[in-house]
């Protein structure tokens, strides 16, 4: 056809990948099949990267992250029924972390809703309990604006996962290529006319510093929300010029290295259960914080919470809430202390204190980490991989990892230098995000390495998708602590099990010492198992220097480790 005819007609699919290109997305992940396909490959010739993965819900979970990194929603793409389905992992876990997504469904024909159709299902209900807002296309002509509330949705407040739902009739209708100009262009022009304002009373600013110089022990909290508002350098100045020692949480980490002579983190302990006002930016008082209650906090603490979310704010009902952008309003925090500067100085009893009990703890784990035990333990591993890491300097690699001992162990040991480098299993707990979030990570910072330090229990969740890093050729090292299952072997007392069943494997394990680099070697990728400290250098060495898709398989004793990890009240 020729382009240049006013007859020309563009149908659903071609609209939908024209909005997304048209609204600023480059980056999509998904599986397609009926009714979606057209729409990939459409999207495909506009610019835009389209990552295949083998399972909706791993595309989902890349989704999530990539909004995450990069501050834009990541697009998730599935077929109707069962794919959305599927996907709602993903969606549940950008509600879950606060981190902007939109999931596009393809769904069945309108007319034949509700007569046992092809796939179908009510998904914009199916959705609700996960999204921020969930949007139906009923008409061709309703597309691009659909596209741009989900987008501008997801992105807008506290970030979250948002719905748009595409009938496979409204995919098949077309209108003319000039009334979707027309359409596009007026969606456009609305969307250069929003401004956002976020402006926090100077008098809150004013409360907050005043409690920060007055404070006997202050500490500066800082989560995910702060690197997600790259707040990094308000932080950094602000630790800086006033001294005060400053926690990350697991996703925090990095915004200021770990190495960093004002980070709390070996003395985690102490600085909660000691602190008596505490500035917590984009960080929930949830589990992860202990709810911000005794024991481990002290009961006086103050809090001084920053976050986007009013209702977060209102939901701590904290000392003093400010709501608006971290970034925006650290650097407020930051201005307000510039005519008045203050310091708490190395000397300070609050500072020392924490600097004493970093230096012992550090050094109570350095002294353990220093011991090669073989057959491996956590330990000795995670030493080996932490040094080939920093070895690499800066670009700092994205670290992944998931798992209850390997995520726990590796916390603690393994060093983040730069912001927004590690991704785990987060508020939700949620397992088997690796393969996922490394692929999200490799498409969205391709300049870093990705390594993942997984638990065999988490990769065995996705670990189809090695396929999918072969196929892109990403530069993915999956690092599999591999102890024979979910906490490591059968750990059950064989007199409290019976029944006929009393011989089948621990619900816990899996087949011991099993090949998954072998997975990888199916698709062309590398593999290697190791179980010695030569052999893990070497294969850390060789895979790090190649940049090509990589399965290291550690062979770790079943019986390292503890049932649940850090969590074992909760089990
Ligand atoms: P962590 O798991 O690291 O403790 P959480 O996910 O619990 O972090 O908390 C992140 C918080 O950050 C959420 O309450 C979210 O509303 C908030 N947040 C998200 N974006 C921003 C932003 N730009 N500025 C401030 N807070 C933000």
């Amino acid at each position: 056809p020729n382009s240049q005819t006013p007859q020309t007609l563009v149908d659903g699919n071609v609209l939908a990948a024209k909005s997304l290109a048209r609204f600023g997305i480059d980056r999509m992940f998904g599986v397609v099949g009926i009714p979606v396909t057209s729409l990939a490959n459409r999207a495909v010739s506009l610019g835009v990267r389209f990552i295949a993965f083998h399972n909706e819900q791993s595309a989902g979970y890349a989704a999530s992250a990539y909004g995450y990194l990069t501050g834009r929603p990541g697009v998730l793409l599935t077929v109707s029924g069962p794919g959305c389905v599927h996907g709602l992992a993903g969606m549940s876990n950008a509600m879950a972390n606060a981190w902007p997504m939109i999931m596009i469904s393809g769904s069945c024909d309108q007319r034949d809703f509700g007569r046992g159709d092809f796939q179908e299902l009510d998904q914009i209900e199916a959705v609700k309990p996960f999204s921020k807002l969930s949007v139906k296309a009923k008409d061709i002509r309703e597309i691009p604006e659909s596209v741009f509330r989900v987008l501008d949705c997801a992105g807008s407040g506290r970030p979250g996962g948002c719905y748009l739902d595409l009938p496979s009739d409204v995919l098949h209708q077309t209108i003319p290529e000039s009334e979707a100009e027309t359409l596009l262009a007026a969606v456009e022009g609305s969307f250069a006319k929003r401004e956002s304002v976020s402006s926090v009373p100077n008098s809150e600013i004013e409360k907050a510093v005043s409690l920060l110089r007055h404070a006997e022990r202050p500490l500066i909290v800082w989560g995910k929300g702060a690197a997600y508002a790259r707040a990094e350098a308000p932080l950094k100045k602000l630790v800086e010029t006033t001294g005060i020692p400053f926690l990350p949480t697991p996703m925090g980490k990095g915004l200021l290295p770990d190495t960093h002579e004002l980070a709390a983190t070996a003395a985690r302990s102490l600085a909660i259960g000691k602190c008596d006002v505490a500035l917590v930016v984009g960080a929930r008082l949830n589990w992860l914080l202990h709810f911000g209650e005794p024991p481990k906090w002290s009961k006086d603490v103050k809090f001084i919470l920053v976050d986007i979310s009013e209702e977060e704010i209102e939901l701590r009902k904290p000392h003093l809430g400010l709501v608006g952008d971290a970034k925006r309003v650290v650097e407020l925090i930051n201005k307000e202390i510039k005519d008045d500067p203050f310091c708490f100085g190395k000397s300070h009893p609050w500072v020392e204190a924490i600097a004493k009990k970093t230096k012992e703890n550090v050094s109570r784990m350095e002294a353990q980490l220093a011991k090669d035990v073989v057959p491996f333990n956590f330990l000795t591993p995670m030493r080996i991989i932490r040094d080939a890491i920093l070895g690499l300097g800066s670009p700092a690699p994205v670290l992944v990892s998931e798992g209850a001992n390997t995520m726990d162990i590796g916390r603690a040991v393994l060093v983040q230098t730069e912001p927004r480098t590690r991704l785990d299993a987060g508020t939700w707990g949620t397992m088997g995000v690796g393969l996922g979030y490394c692929i999200a990570a490799a498409v969205a910072s391709p300049d870093r390495l990705v390594v993942a330090v997984e638990g065999d229990s988490g990769f065995g969740f996705s670990a189809m998708e090695v396929e999918t890093l072969v196929r892109y050729q990403l530069p993915v090292v999956v690092i599999v602590f591999n102890n024979g299952g979910v906490y490591g072997g059968d750990r059950r007392n064989p007199e409290e099990i019976s029944g006929p069943y009393k011989d089948d494997p621990a619900p816990t394990s899996f087949v011991p010492s099993a090949g998954y680099h072998t997975l990888i070697e199916a698709f062309g990728g590398k593999g290697y198992l190791v179980g010695t400290p030569e052999e893990l250098k070497s294969a850390l060495s060789e895979s790090f220097s190649a940049r090509k898709p990589a399965v290291i398989n550690i062979i770790i004793d079943p019986y390292a480790g503890a049932e649940s990890g850090r969590l074992q009240h909760k089990n």
